[in-house]
């Protein structure tokens, strides 16, 4: 891990005593300014193994997520046609978003509900990339599909349903992608740290969390986005943290409120619902904003962004 004044290696594997690393040191006095046994469960995404923030670049794209620019990552929930792609892709980059959201390979609950369009929607995210200059994020599901996702995408995104799915995680990470691991509904902040852990371990130091909500007793939203995630990753982890307002409230008319709030607390990047007609999306309509309220979200997040010194 690069930093600014130095470089941490991470030694995983079997522990070794705290002699042995010492006799490491005097090995390469040189080279080796100290070592550190790192205590917590979770090491390479520990603060303590690196303790400035770490930024993650998409290649080719020139898109630093962790820096001062907060990166916004918004499209729909589900690719769905060509017409649907590039009129939102069009709209949510005049608006001001980097990096188009998408997903192809799908989630649902129900096996009866839209699936998503599969290959064809990823070559859909490949012309959008092309024609617009947006990064793209989207969803690996399967490890089989590992390399065609790692191809098409600038970060593969890890959902919810699989941040405890090991051998996927490892594939992803092993795309040399950069790896967005959304939190699963009912885990811990260990838990997802540890989860982070399996990315960093696998060789691939391009890691970013996306809180996303958990289940609560509360049904009135449809999950509760846990914004303490934000200063608490910041303390745990150099890793950036991305906030998801659209599943984590499941109502439009939320999202404006806690990407405020959000950005207040220290977010590094925002993942939003944006469709043109939400009415007719095939998944999560109830929490896609239309093009209007997206481009007016945008506008209206500027003195926060403002506010907390960033761009
Ligand atoms: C999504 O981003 O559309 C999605 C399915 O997210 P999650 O995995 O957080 O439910
Ligand atoms: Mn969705």
């Amino acid at each position: 891990m690069h930093g600014v004044t130095r470089t941490v290696v991470g030694a995983v594997g079997d522990e070794l005593t705290h002699q042995t690393l010492e006799n490491l040191v005097n090995q390469f006095p040189q080279a080796v300014e100290s070592v550190m046994p790192i205590q917590k469960r979770f090491k390479l995404v520990s603060r303590e193994a690196h303790p400035a923030n770490s930024t993650v670049t998409l290649r080719d794209r020139g898109i630093v997520v962790g820096g001062r620019k907060i990166q916004i990552m918004a499209g729909p929930c589900s690719v769905e046609s060509e017409r649907q792609l590039l009129a939102t892709a069009e709209a949510v980059k005049a608006a001001g978003a980097t990096i188009l959201r998408g997903g192809a390979f799908k989630p649902r609950t129900s096996p009866y509900e839209f699936q998503g369009l599969g290959v064809r929607g990823l070559k859909l995210l490949a012309k959008a990339r092309k024609e617009t200059g947006l990064a793209i994020i989207t969803e690996l599901l399967s490890e089989d599909h590992a390399d065609l996702v790692g191809e098409c995408a600038d970060i593969i995104q890890i959902g919810a349903r699989n941040a405890q799915n090991f051998q996927l995680l490892i594939a992803a990470a092993r795309t040399g992608k950069p790896v967005l691991l959304k939190r699963g509904p009912s885990m811990r902040i260990e838990e997802w740290l540890l989860a982070g852990e399996y990315v960093l371990s696998s060789d691939n130091p391009n890691l970013l969390f996306c809180e996303r909500g958990i289940r609560t007793v509360e049904t009135y939203t449809r999950n509760t986005l846990d914004l303490s995630t934000i200063p608490i990753i910041k303390k745990e982890s150099h890793c950036p943290i991305v906030i998801d307002p659209s599943q984590g409230c499941g109502r439009a008319e939320l999202v404006m409120a806690m990407c405020k709030g959000a950005v207040a607390m220290g977010a590094d990047g925002l993942l939003i619902e944006v469709h043109p007609n939400p009415a007719e999306a095939l998944s999560d309509g109830a929490q896609q904003l239309n093009l209007e309220d997206f481009a007016r979200l945008m506008s209206e997040l500027k003195p926060f962004i403002a506010a907390v010194g960033r761009e």
